[in-house]
């Protein structure tokens, strides 16, 4: 028999979050996640995927994944500390440490884990983290599991981090602060103020912690956020994933030799979870390879990036600030940002809307991300779709 508390606690609230329109509804796909996506027998052009440069079906990387396969099997077998390192993941880390010019580096299974690995592995109950109020979830959580103080700043307002930084080390109650960001924000993509970060850092002694999710592949030639403002031997922490523009899956963090050494015995999910899949390793190794090889893809990113805003903007579409190929389109009321998604889809643009509590209220919005994948064709029935449904529902003129 099922516990009634439970059954009580899900019905009621499932049933007001669907009411509130707050229930996600999943979309599984049909087809590889690509530039074009099939969702019930729907072809539609996909601007919400993290795949930057469209490598997550690029034939490359999936010969490298397959040869791994056969070659090694499907899973490690155990965790990084036990037998679960292949010379394969010694490989990946090598090259992660090459690409984000660093020491050394160490992978994790996922981008998420790594946050949760990461700053409890080096903060605790004595110390304090400054951290950006627009971070995202998985260094929110890593933080809380640290049971470090969160001091939350406004988001890139460097006044109030100094402010912040300064009460901290003055009230002399932390061993150790840190400052933590998000190297690119995803909802606007804006990119943190890394160089104003970095003087502050230096004048309170504060630990650099830069999540660089949205960074890496993109920013700096595709080394990312730090790489672009010239900073690699300034960060103390660069944190990165192999899920987004790596095409592939799992995280990682580059650093100094001690700070991985350290990782390497104190960061739990390294310890207690098993390692990634040799075909995951293999894919994540090319990749790197082919971005130290070439900015092409980049290249091809920005391109479309700027050709998407361009489109969006003069239709008189308010695509924000971003500072990135990331493109929002903001609507404003939460159930007109979701009806102006919906019509997209209907249309034949899978872009998301994106609402509170994840943006402020009032900033509802829908997302779009480029990626290299695109061509100038889709790119154009994009907008001429985003035209036609931004018309009907009196977004444009
Ligand atoms: C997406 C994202 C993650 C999670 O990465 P995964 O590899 O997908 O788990 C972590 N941090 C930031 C800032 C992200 O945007």
């Amino acid at each position: 028999m099922s516990s009634q508390i439970l059954e009580q606690f899900l019905t009621e609230n499932l049933e007001n979050l669907k009411g509130k329109g707050l229930y996600n509804v999943i979309d599984p796909l049909e087809s590889p996640n690509g530039p074009v996506i099939t969702i019930n027998g729907h072809s539609l052009i996909n601007l919400s995927s993290n795949n930057y440069l469209g490598l997550a079906t690029d034939d490359r990387l999936k010969k490298a994944a397959a040869d791994a396969l056969q070659k090694f099997g499907v899973g490690a077998g155990a965790v990084r500390t036990i037998n679960g390192t292949l010379k394969l993941h010694v490989e990946l880390e090598e090259k992660l440490a090459e690409f984000k010019h660093t020491e050394a580096a160490i992978a994790y299974q996922s981008g998420f884990n790594c946050n949760m690995a990461a700053i409890s592995a080096v903060m605790d109950q004595n110390d304090a983290i400054l951290s950006d109020e627009l971070n995202h979830a998985s260094i929110i959580d890593g933080c809380r599991l640290s049971k470090a103080k969160i001091i939350r700043y406004h988001h890139s307002d460097m006044k109030d981090l100094r402010a912040k930084a300064k009460e901290a080390k003055e009230s002399g109650k932390y061993n150790k602060i840190m400052i933590i960001t998000d190297g690119v924000f995803s909802m606007d993509g804006d990119i943190a103020l890394l160089p104003e970060i970095v003087k502050i850092a230096e004048e309170f002694d504060l630990i650099t912690y830069v999540d660089d999710a949205h960074g890496s592949g993109v920013l700096g030639d595709g080394a990312g956020t730090v790489k672009h403002f010239g900073l690699s031997d300034k960060i103390d922490f660069q944190i990165g994933t192999l899920s987004k523009a790596i095409g592939v899956v799992g995280g990682y963090v580059a650093g100094k030799k001690n700070l991985i050494d350290w990782l390497k015995v104190r960061s739990r999910p390294f310890l207690f979870s098993t390692s990634l899949t040799p075909a995951d390793v293999a894919a994540s190794i090319r990749a790197i390879e082919i971005l130290l090889e070439s900015t092409e893809l980049n290249q091809k990113l920005w391109d479309n990036g700027r050709y998407l805003k361009k489109g969006l903007k003069e239709l008189g579409f308010n695509i924000g600030n971003s500072e990135t190929p990331i493109t929002p389109c903001i609507i404003g009321e939460e159930t007109k940002s979701q009806r102006f998604s919906k019509r997209l889809i209907e249309e034949g643009v899978y872009a998301k809307a994106i609402v509170f509590p994840t943006v402020p209220k009032g900033t509802g919005r829908v997302r779009n991300m480029p990626t290299a994948a695109h061509t100038k064709d889709m790119l154009d029935q994009a907008i001429s779709i985003y035209e036609k449904v931004g018309r009907e529902m009196g977004i444009i003129r």
